[in-house]
């Protein structure tokens, strides 16, 4: 298919850090794939697997991981023809590109960064010194996602509300970079779509594979339903009202339910009459109907890895032809080679 040379790119990436969520799949993979639909951008989608390399240090489940997360966005319906999906470590411009941002991302910057950040708080409550099981790798964490943004050009990035500042702070890295060279490198927006901006976990909390409180789409039927019946609700009876805005029941409810049963549960919420316990039995059999098709795709693509090999070695082709020009014009623009 011929690319007209105006279509912005907008790229979304996932770490293999974990079995995908819920939480990646209402926060990030379908908005990114409704976004392509549209045709208005040129969709780059890839596979963080250098990021994930800062928490999962067994060779065996990170490439195990990173077949289940490109497995993942083709069964939710990427296609491979019009979107580039990648592995990121096949695209090392990439790293090259991320050394010359680091010597332009302040570290004050970087000591402000929220993944940072929230080790650090969790250190100092827990009484560990501030910098306790960081290393070096997840301090610069921001600094790579930068370049897995500017290398490609990135217009725009749709992510959940945790990821909107590291797009900022690639944002601030390019107009550094610009400031000293002129325009080399396209400062990229967050995309953020309001009703998937945080997906709580089944303990209330941001959804998120470090923490124990995932809704894995890809789990078993049975084993999904499990996980909803364990999410945390307050000790409401079904005859008093509730607050349906801070349940997160509710919450995972209006994302995945038609919009006139969303309202009939607001109301049921509202005026008392609804029990947790049957709102739990529908949240599951909403889910795992959503999840009929895509289970039935991811299943085939990892019983034979090898379309996923195809699609992932074309994608990172045509991510290297556009990440090396990226490259050569800021190699040029730095002094560096001839
Ligand atoms: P980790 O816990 O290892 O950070 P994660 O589940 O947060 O894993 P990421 O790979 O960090 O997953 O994020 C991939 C994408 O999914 C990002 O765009 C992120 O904004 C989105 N995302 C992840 N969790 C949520 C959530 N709970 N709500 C909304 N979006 C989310
Ligand atoms: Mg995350």
């Amino acid at each position: 298919m011929a690319e007209p040379a105006s279509r912005p790119v907008a790229l979304t990436g996932i770490k293999p850090s974990g079995s995908p969520t819920l939480g990646n799949y209402l926060g990030a993979i379908r908005p990114a794939l409704a976004l392509a639909l549209a045709r208005d951008y040129r969709p780059f989608y890839f596979i963080a697997d250098y990021h994930a390399l800062t928490t999962i240090h067994d060779g065996d489940e990170l490439r195990e991981l990173t077949y289940e997360i490109a497995a993942t966005w083709l069964a939710c319906g990427l296609d491979p023809q019009d979107g580039v999906l990648y592995r990121q470590s096949d695209v090392p411009e990439i790293f090259e590109i991320a050394w010359i941002l680091s010597c332009f991302a302040p570290k004050g910057l970087l000591n402000r960064a929220h993944a940072y950040k929230a080790v650090v708080d969790a250190n100092e409550q827990a009484g560990r010194a501030p910098d306790d099981g960081v290393s070096a790798g997840l301090f610069n964490y921001p600094v790579l996602m930068a370049a897995d943004i500017l290398s490609f050009e990135a217009a725009v990035v749709p992510v959940g509300l945790d990821q909107k500042q590291h797009v900022e702070i690639a944002r601030d890295v390019a107009d550094a970079v610009n400031a000293a060279y002129g325009p080399v490198l396209r400062p990229p927006q967050p995309l953020l779509e309001k009703a998937a901006e945080t997906i709580p976990g089944t303990d209330g909390r941001k959804m998120s594979k470090s923490y124990d409180n995932t809704l894995p789409i890809f789990a078993e039927p049975e084993d999904l339903t499990r996980r909803v019946k364990r999410i945390v609700t307050d000790s409401r009876r079904p005859e008093d009202p509730k607050d349906p805005e801070s349940d997160t029941l509710f919450r995972l409810y209006r994302l995945v339910a038609p919009p006139d049963a969303t309202e009939a549960l607001r109301a049921r919420y509202e005026s008392g009459g609804v029990g947790y316990g049957e709102v739990k039995e529908d949240l599951a059999v909403l889910l795992n109907d959503l999840l009929v098709e895509p289970r039935q795709r991811y299943a085939a693509l990892m019983a034979d890895r090898s379309e996923i090999d195809g699609v992932l070695e074309s994608g990172a082709e045509r991510a290297r032809a556009v990440a090396s020009g990226v490259l050569r014009r800021l190699r040029r623009a730095a002094g560096i080679g001839r």
